[in-house]
């Protein structure tokens, strides 16, 4: 792909976002120069520098690695401006003060390189005020560029045009924001807090005035508001807390200034609870409590009428609870309108006010209506944007409800719902979506970039083009992708958290026998989770059951399953994203090339559930080892079955899939994608590339090298420490043996000659004992009935 690119980067501002953002930059391979402040005494740079440290100690972490940290250089304006010539991409993202961005523009205006874009993070300041601070030849490459906090894990970036901006430069930015950085792109219009923060702000205010006006306790509102109605965990007066209340009331009086004619101002108020609170310092997480305050192990809540705290519950009452947990979205809807109960009301209300204020400002903030949806889903964590919601619950009724909630005077009276609503089943169609200012479905963006992304995140009644399907089980979809490469298998599980249980095991033998058959290579790709491991369930049935091999029999066709995806005629390649643990991992392990979203969580964690990897996980291991040994001449055992070991018998999961790769869960040569809607294309074609470039499977080794009795001997040795000072119990030591024996080839003379069947054997045996053993049934069945490890 030849996208165009940004090579070399610099940020300006080392506060909250842009120490943050350089971070993302660095972790995404871009050379980056951060700069603030010279500071007034000691080392020039000591601003940025202390900014990098403090990047180093955040949760959660900024930096995909720590080595990250190396790659991003320090630079302040008094002494460094040059540095900016060789940049083409600036993003400015100092404090929200006007004069102030307007100096700094003025001091680095002559050090750009010619053609170098310049984007501003701001939030809340207007473009257009901006741009004109800008000499007019930096005009047209000039445009907001807005990041979400924080950076690496927050998908949305509005992108806004100034009133200059060449189109080519948001054509150039948005492709490498999407790919190189692996975020979700929203063209945004240059007014007040752009699109997210504008609904979003809206959105918290509405749920603050509901909350007054109907006397409601603000823990209850939180249960009301939160994953009950499909936004996240920090719902409303968390999120406050999360946001600080001080920058809230920042936002909120720049809506209101910047938004006189906005029917909806009223409500652009900062509630004066809310002052009071900021009087006081309680700003919030930043200043160990606000609405919310952590007293020893108890959380307390304000009251907002009192001012004083006490304990924090948070309760749905039974009746709207029933109401919420409705499957039909129509009917849910209905039910909580006619619902008397204070809670329901709120969430009526709040919804109404939603719809109304998306439908009113729609053609204002946005193109169309996915815009909106997208944003509030990647910048907000909503699982489904507004007008979604909306749609689901159908479109032409709730518009009846919110205008006779208009006629009633409950709702916003003064504002109608803009004519277009009217005549129409939705704004999510097949074919695109709702464009008021077009007065027609918009189809996404044509850029090169999104022929990579397969399976786009849709919005509701978008289509979505789900392959040829050539076979499926109750474990597995075969299909093909004709539109990128019909000559590739791909295989997707249909199991719960798409775990490897027999189906899925039957679907891959018959996937592979397909391939070598009719294809040119095999692609296994799941939505998130990639696989959660083996099925325990199984597992445990079989312990149980009265015939003694059968455990054994499972295990044996359970590694034949993994090898046959190593040995396949045809090259195999994991699409990973999300948890890929135990046999999940194994799986990933077994195939020819990896392509991995780098946010995705690797590990093989058996022994949680007192048991080892057995599906060839501890074989990897150990041959690599046997590779490393015949290379460097290590003595027995050597650091590889070292690094090992520890992941496996503490069941570590990598945080990223650079950690994966750095814990040898992938090898060097394997894809890591930022974003993960271009996983399966990218598979696809690695698949392609392989089987062009000749794959032959490899034979299976021979005459390796293992550690042997001693290995075992000097892992145990670290084991019995551990033991005997009580930091794990005797069975995690038992665990941990099993999983030294496996890795070290079994107890034989160290240095034996050993084959891959016999690691494949001797993991086995270990697998089955451990499987055998009380405590780990109890693991096991803790597991299967809450989803939490036992610690025995
Ligand atoms: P911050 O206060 O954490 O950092 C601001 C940085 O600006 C500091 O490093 C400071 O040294 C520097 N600075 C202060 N005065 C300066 C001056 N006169 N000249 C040059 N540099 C100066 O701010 P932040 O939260 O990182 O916000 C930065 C920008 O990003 C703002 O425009 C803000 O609206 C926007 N933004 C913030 C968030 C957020 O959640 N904090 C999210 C999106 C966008």
């Amino acid at each position: 792909m030849n996208e165009p690119t940004f090579r070399k980067v610099a940020v300006l501002g080392a506060g909250v976002m842009g120490a943050q953002i350089a971070a993302h930059l660095a972790n995404a391979d871009v050379t980056v120069v951060l700069f603030d402040l010279a500071a007034p005494s000691g080392d020039a740079n000591g601003i940025v520098a202390k900014a990098l440290k403090g990047l180093q100690k955040q949760e959660p972490a900024p930096f995909v690695t720590r080595d990250r940290i190396h790659y991003i250089d320090a630079a302040n304006y008094d002494e460094h401006l040059d540095r900016l010539g060789d940049c083409d991409l600036v993003i400015e993202a100092i404090a929200e003060k006007l004069e102030w961005k307007e100096r700094l523009y003025a001091k680095i205006a002559p050090h750009l390189a010619p053609g170098a874009v310049v984007a501003t993070n701001t939030s809340g300041l207007s473009l257009a005020t901006l741009a004109a601070m800008l000499p007019a030849r930096l005009r047209a490459d000039f445009c907001g560029v807005h990041f979400f906090n924080p950076p690496r894990y927050m998908p949305l970036v509005e992108l806004i045009p100034g009133p200059a901006t060449r189109p080519d430069v948001l054509d150039r930015l948005e492709p490498w924001l999407v790919s190189r950085l692996g975020k979700g792109v929203v063209r945004a219009k240059d007014t007040p807090n752009f699109v997210a923060n504008r609904i979003g702000a809206m959105w918290l205010l509405t749920v603050a005035h509901h909350t007054a006006r109907l006397d409601l306790a603000l823990d209850d509102v939180d249960a009301l508001t939160g994953p009950a109605i499909g936004l996240p965990k920090t719902a409303t007066f968390r999120l406050f807390d999360v946001v600080g209340l001080d920058t809230l009331a920042h936002v909120i009086d720049g809506m209101r200034v910047a938004l006189p004619d906005d029917p909806w101002a009223r409500h652009y108020a900062v509630p004066g609870w809310i002052s009071a609170l900021i009087d006081r310092g309680a700003l919030g997480q930043k200043a160990g409590g606000g609405v919310y305050r952590r007293q020893g192990r108890d959380v307390t809540v304000v009251n907002p009428v009192s001012g004083e705290y006490r304990p924090a519950a948070g309760a749905v009452a039974p009746e709207v609870g029933e109401i919420l947990r409705i499957r039909d979205a129509g009917r849910r809807l209905q039910a909580l309108r006619d619902c008397p109960h204070p809670q329901a009301r709120l969430v009526w209300s709040c919804l109404r006010d939603l719809f109304h204020y998306c439908a009113a400002t729609l053609a204002e903030i946005a193109d169309n209506a996915r815009d909106v949806d997208l944003a509030m889903r990647w910048g907000y964590g909503w699982r489904r944007g507004p007008f979604e919601m909306w749609q689901e619950a159908g479109w032409r009724e709730v518009a009846v409800m919110i205008r006779d909630d208009i006629a009633a005077g409950e709702a916003m009276a003064d504002v109608p719902l803009p004519a277009w609503v009217d005549g129409r089943d939705g704004v999510h169609a097949a074919e695109g979506s709702w464009s008021p200012a077009e007065a027609q479905l918009k189809p996404r963006a044509s850029l090169p970039v999104y022929r990579r992304q397969i399976f786009p995140e849709r919005v509701l009644g978008e289509a979505q083009d789900r392959g040829e399907t050539i076979w499926e089980n109750d474990g597995v979809r075969l299909f093909t992708l004709p539109a990128v490469d019909a000559g590739i298998l791909v295989a997707s599980f249909k199991t719960k958290l798409h775990v490897l249980a027999q189906p899925v095991l039957d679907g891959i033998a018959e996937a592979l026998a397909r391939a070598a058959r009719d294809h040119a290579g095999l692609v296994v790709w799941n939505e998130p989770p990639f696989a959660a491991g083996a099925n325990l369930a199984e597992v445990l049935a079989l312990v149980e059951s009265s015939d003694a091999d059968a455990l054994d029999r499972h295990v044996r066709a359970f590694q034949s399953a993994m090898r046959s995806l190593r040995y396949a005629a045809v090259p195999t390649v994991a699409a990973v994203q999300g948890m890929a643990l135990g046999g999940g991992c194994e799986l990933a392990l077994h195939c020819t090339h990896r392509v991995v979203a780098a946010e995705s969580q690797l590990g093989l964690v058996e022994a949680g559930v007192g048991l080892i990897p057995a599906g060839g996980g501890c074989k990897e291991f150990a041959l690599r080892a046997a590779r490393i040994a015949a290379q460097q001449q290590y003595g027995e055992p050597n650091p590889a079955i070292y690094a090992a070991f520890q992941p496996i018998s503490s069941a570590k999961v990598s945080k990223s899939a650079f950690e994966a790769r750095e814990m040898g869960l992938l090898q060097p040569s394997d894809t890591i994608l930022f974003n993960p809607h271009e996983l399966l294309y990218v598979a696809i074609r690695s698949a392609r590339a392989l089987a062009d470039a000749g794959h032959t499977p490899p034979l299976p080794p021979r005459a390796v090298k293992v550690a042997g009795r001693g290995g075992i001997a000097t892992l145990e040795h670290q084991l019995v420490n551990l033991r005997d000072g009580g930091f794990i119990s005797a069975h995690d030591f038992r665990v941990a043996r099993a999983a030294a024996v496996a890795l070290c080839g079994g107890e034989v003379e160290g240095g034996s000659l050993v084959d891959e069947q016999w690691l494949l054997d001797v993991e086995r045996r270990e697998f089955v004992a451990l499987a055998r053993t009380p405590e780990t049934r109890a693991r096991i069945r803790q597991m299967l009935d809450n989803g939490k490890p036992l610690r025995n």
